[in-house]
């Protein structure tokens, strides 16, 4: 951080209550903060200089107290399946990562919450980095605020999908709900209109399981849910993810039963399959048979491979198998093939720690 932008308020960690306590504070009418507001995540906006509805005197005065930041010159990495993953360099030197996954009808921008992670899930590469430190709300917001303006520069020829940003999930780097607070006025900041104005049935947070967590996201705000749930044997969960030791299956299927959604909305649970660990079709049955009466759909993953770790992705027709029990206990099953592979950028493959970076774009 340079010594500047330590003296001053970066206006991108502000909600717009935010922002309106922040004008008081420096003896303004609280409308001046919305009005400063849609300002801030205008592509390009970098200086108050062009925010003319503002009087020039407070602009001085912005000027020597409040800077916006922005993610700039990100390490690019572009996958075969068209996945690009986005390397940000944070003002402290670490590393964080972001990954559009390009689909005809949707953008979808896959962002972190922390540097590492300290869950530890056995099958994460993440989870090897140890937990560093939580992200700010504006590190949270830049990550998309960077790609987007990345999408607006790209001619309309070499873009797969819309051409802007649909759909945000918190599944890269870290465990969102250990950075709750930041976590909540990140999203506030991406549904409010004068902000970057995403529709808030195309967010989604995933979280490991942290129990206590979960009311206050549902209470706080009305975003799709993912559970990484991968076993719901609690000798395998405990195996793959510590933190089932301390909230184990029943408490989390308890909280997710207890989880406040509109009618028709449905977690999402995410089941990674590892061979010979959670993938046979007792596992299946097991899982159909815990998840009755929780309004849900299941993602099945295919493990992305890794030398660093030790786990194998089982062949299709086991996957198969998999699906059709599940199917057959009427659930909405679905396979997900692994994007970005190549480049590290599938899930649990995001890591900065032990890679070489590399600009390819
Ligand atoms: S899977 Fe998620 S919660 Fe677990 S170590 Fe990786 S980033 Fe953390």
């Amino acid at each position: 951080m340079t010594e500047i932008s330590q003296q001053r308020t970066d206006l991108r960690n502000l909600t717009e209550d935010g922002l309106v306590s922040y004008v008081q504070s420096l003896g303004q009418p609280g409308f001046r903060g919305r009005q400063i507001m849609p300002w801030l995540y205008r592509p390009g906006i970098e200086d108050f200089s062009v925010m003319t509805d503002l009087a020039k005197d407070f602009r001085k005065v912005l000027d020597t107290k409040a800077y916006i930041s922005s993610f700039k010159n990100p390490l690019l990495e572009k996958a075969s399946d068209g996945c690009i993953k986005f390397g940000f360099t944070l003002d402290d030197g670490n590393i964080i990562e972001s990954v559009l996954i390009p689909e005809p009808d949707r953008n979808t921008l896959c962002i972190s919450s922390q540097v590492g992670c300290a869950m530890a899930c056995s099958f994460c590469l993440t989870g090897t980095m140890g937990f560093v430190r939580n992200l700010t709300v504006a590190e949270i917001v830049n990550q998309v605020c960077a790609v987007r303006d990345y999408l607006l520069q790209q001619p309309h020829a070499a873009q797969t999908g819309p051409g802007r940003i649909t759909n945000v999930v918190f599944m890269g780097m870290g465990e969102p709900l250990n950075n709750l607070p930041n976590v909540l006025d990140a999203l506030s900041i991406m549904t409010e209109q004068k902000g970057l104005d995403l529709a808030v049935r195309r967010l989604t947070v995933s979280t490991c399981g942290i129990v206590p967590k979960l009311k206050e996201l549902g209470n706080k705000t009305s975003v799709n849910l993912a559970i990484s749930l991968h076993s719901v044997n609690n000798t395998t969960r405990n195996s793959l993810m510590p933190v089932n030791k301390k909230y184990p299956v029943e408490m989390l299927l308890e909280a997710c039963r207890k989880f406040p959604m509109p009618k028709r909305k449905r977690i999402m649970f995410e089941y990674t399959l590892l061979e010979g660990i959670n993938d046979s079709l007792e596992d299946a049955k097991m899982l159909a048979k815990k998840l009755k009466g929780i309004p849900c759909k299941i993602n099945l993953l295919h493990y992305n491979e890794c030398l660093a770790l030790p786990y194998k992705s089982p062949d299709k027709a086991k996957i198969i198998q998999f699906q059709q029990a599940l199917i057959n206990a009427h659930y909405t099953v679905f396979i997900r093939t692994s994007r970005g592979a190549d480049i590290s950028a599938a899930c649990g493959q995001l890591a900065t720690g032990n890679r070489q970076k590399k600009r390819t774009l």
